[in-house]
């Protein structure tokens, strides 16, 4: 598991409030269980709402470029 965050402070205003969202399919979900398929974890910024971070949950789910 990665635990650690990759981001901890905004770039855009400085705020170390970072939040975290869940989204599968088009259904955006602060919950972390409880869903089916790839799911796209978000880091958000809690002061100025900026996207910080994405990434997939499972990537080996995804297949190879090449
Ligand atoms: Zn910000």
């Amino acid at each position: 598991m990665m635990n650690q965050l990759p981001v901890t402070q905004c770039r855009f205003c400085g705020g170390e409030d970072i939040r975290v969202g869940w989204q599968s399919d088009a259904l955006v979900t602060f919950k972390r269980n409880g869903l089916l398929g790839n799911r796209i974890k978000f880091l958000i910024c809690g002061n100025c709402g900026a996207v910080l971070y994405q990434c997939v949950a499972e990537p080996h789910r995804f297949p190879q470029a090449r």
